[in-house]
């Protein structure tokens, strides 16, 4: 790293990032917000080999201009209401920068002390955001950790109740180990379970429905553990998610938290969407119940300013992670300070190295205070209920769920109750608009029909963008005059 290269280039590359973001708000027609590439398209346009000798920064930056942006999604596009958003902020983008600039690989406090007690004080700040049970933060046998990802967060927590409990009723116990959550858990659930030696058949996804809005029944959840002990099972690990990615369904963690005290089951939040939601005073009321959960992650990636990837996870009993993570090879023994004098990372995530993601997060919060993330979270919900409003308005659509937050879930409605042709017209509607380039929205099933999906959460999406949005989408949906009755 020459310094006098990195200053003269790294202007360069600032230059072309600023320009991407103006572009994609004053030429949309130029960045269609899904890639309309086809699949290998690189590959022909890419040499079969690195090069043996150096080429400049302008030959590599006109390719990624001609190459690379025809193939880029444009997650950052204010027509961009696909999945869940990937916020950005300038904040977030300086952080990663001073990140890669520093390059750190704080996995002991040892290897980098700021790296280590930076995490600990920002997690305890986002913690007392969303008002956390004082169980949560460092300052006793809590703490929080960034992990890089949701399904990370979800693995180790796993991973930290399995071994709990095996230490309770010894490790041949595994194949008597059962998990709960709903058929609208996030798959990397199932993936962590079995990555945990969790057997399958052990992995009770109660059903749920409109009824609940698609939240967990309590009285299911009941049930089955009252039928998992009945026949010999071991009940450890409930997982609970507060904004599904479904349909942004909540299961109520009230009722869900006093069953999971009552028979000493972990019970876990995954709040990766919508927990950021939860420093807003207005929407805490969706993680109500928290104090008898034992461990929340949320993804501040999404909806939290962050830029990729920063997983805040928060845990009640730090042991239990350590225990089941921790490694002490010879070559980290190096001034080990001792147990509790500090912490060291790597015995809380999965992977040895690890990002120095605080800087980020640290930088979100200082730079735009706690008082504008709310703004601009309140800002993307008013925004999709412009959208759902406009939904509702039209009698050829209808809304399909109840929206708690940023996410409208809705359909062209079924004529003469044939869902099969309503699904199938959904279907046509989602390829069709995706195609003009002008949106990118996404699609779920939810109890067999055929939903769209229209997630607000980019952050350069102004009114005019949603209203636009619809437009499209109104108008692309008048080619479906169903039986003369549009
Ligand atoms: N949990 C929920 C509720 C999600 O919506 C997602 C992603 O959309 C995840 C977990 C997975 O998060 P990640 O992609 O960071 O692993």
């Amino acid at each position: 790293m020459e310094s006098e290269v990195l200053r003269e280039q790294g202007h360069i590359m600032v230059d072309f990032i600023a320009d991407y973001y103006k572009n994609l708000e004053d030429s949309p027609q130029d960045f269609p917000v899904l890639s309309q590439v086809q699949p290998g398209y690189l590959r022909d346009m890419l040499p079969d080999s690195a090069p043996d000798h150096p080429e400049t920064l302008k030959e590599l930056l006109d390719d990624v201009s001609k190459k690379i942006i025809p193939g880029i999604t444009h997650w950052q596009s204010p027509g961009y209401f696909a999945y869940y958003a990937s916020s950005t902020s300038v904040a977030g983008f300086l952080g990663e920068m001073l990140n890669a600039g520093l390059s750190v690989v704080g996995f002991t406090w040892l290897t980098s002390p700021a790296a280590t007690e930076l995490e600990v004080i920002v997690l305890d700040w986002l913690a007392k955001l969303l008002q956390l049970p004082n169980d949560f933060l460092s300052t006793g046998n809590g703490g929080g950790v960034i992990q890089g990802t949701g399904c990370e967060a979800v693995l180790v927590v796993v991973l930290a109740a399995r071994d709990k409990i095996l230490k309770k009723v010894g490790k041949t116990s595994l194949p008597r180990l059962v998990v709960y959550a709903t058929d609208q858990t996030h798959s990397s659930f199932r993936k962590a379970c079995l990555i945990a030696g969790v057997h399958e058949e052990n992995i009770r996804l109660l059903k749920t429905d409109a009824s609940t809005n698609y939240g967990m029944p309590p009285e299911s959840l009941e049930e089955a553990i009252s039928s998992d002990l009945a026949h010999g099972f071991i009940p450890f690990f409930i997982l609970a998610t507060v904004g599904t990615t479904s349909s942004a369904a909540v299961d109520p963690l009230v009722p869900l938290g006093k069953t999971a005290k009552s028979y000493g089951i972990w019970m876990h939040v995954d709040a990766a969407y919508a927990g950021s939601a939860c420093i807003c005073p207005e929407f805490r009321k969706f993680i109500d119940g928290i104090e008898n959960a034992d461990s929340m992650n949320i993804n501040a990636h999404k909806w939290l300013f962050a830029n990729q990837t920063c997983s805040p996870l928060w845990v009640k009993d730090k042991y239990s992670l350590i225990d089941a993570l921790k490694t002490n090879p010879e070559y980290l023994e190096y001034k080990v300070p001792k147990r509790d004098e500090v912490v060291n990372f790597k015995d809380w995530q999965i992977s040895l190295s690890r990002r120095f993601r605080s800087l980020k997060l640290w930088m979100v919060l200082r730079l735009y205070g706690s008082e504008n993330l709310r703004d601009f979270i309140r800002d993307h919900v008013n925004l999709a209920k412009k959208f759902e409003d406009y939904v509702a308005q039209d009698q050829r659509f209808e809304v399909v769920t109840t929206r708690y937050f940023s996410l409208v879930c809705f359909r062209l409605a079924p004529v003469g109750g044939d869902e099969d042709t309503c699904n199938e017209h959904n279907r046509e509607l989602l390829a069709t608009v995706n195609s003009t380039g002008k949106i990118f929205i996404s699609h779920t099933a939810l109890s067999g029909k055929f939903i769209l999906r229209f997630a607000v959460g980019a952050p350069l999406t102004e009114e005019r963008h949603v209203t636009e949005a619809w437009q499209t989408i109104k108008k692309l949906a008048s080619k479906f005059n169903r039986n003369g009755n549009y």
